[in-house]
Parts: structure tokens; sequence; C-alpha cells
């Protein structure tokens, strides 16, 4: 059983069951999950608040809450 590198809760699939680029969802802390490697078996967390890889942002700029924060 393959278990989550961040929680260490089973997700529910097995090793022979990944391919090398595939994503996974930890059910147990909402983690995305990709498979770096299959030999020997790599996963590392996916940031999914850095889609776009090529360009560098604050992210006070994506803050939802700036302006209408009451104190
Ligand atoms: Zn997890």
């Amino acid at each position: 059983m393959v278990e989550c590198p961040l929680c260490d809760s089973p997700l529910g699939v097995e090793e022979d069951e990944l391919d090398e680029g595939d994503t996974l969802v930890c059910e147990e802390c909402g983690a995305n999950i990709r498979v770096v490697s299959v030999d020997p078996l790599e996963l590392e967390e996916v940031e999914e608040d850095y889609e776009d890889e090529d360009e560098e942002y604050e992210e006070d700029e994506d803050d939802p809450w700036r302006g209408s924060r009451r104190y």
C-alpha cells in the first residue's frame, strides 16, 4: 500500500498501479501527491497555489481578504 508522504495515511492504491507523473489526492490531509518516480517509488506534494511555474508572485497580491478584513 502506498502511503501519503505528508501524513503517512494509506492512499488507497498499490505501488504497481502507479505510473510516473500520476497525481493522487490524499483523503486524509487533502494533499495533492505526484508520482515522481516508480522505481524506486518517489512521491512529492504538488503545491496547488503555484500553477504557473514560470512566474513568481507574492502571496499578498492574491489575498482575497485584502481590503475587506475587519480588525
Ligand atoms: Zn496525507
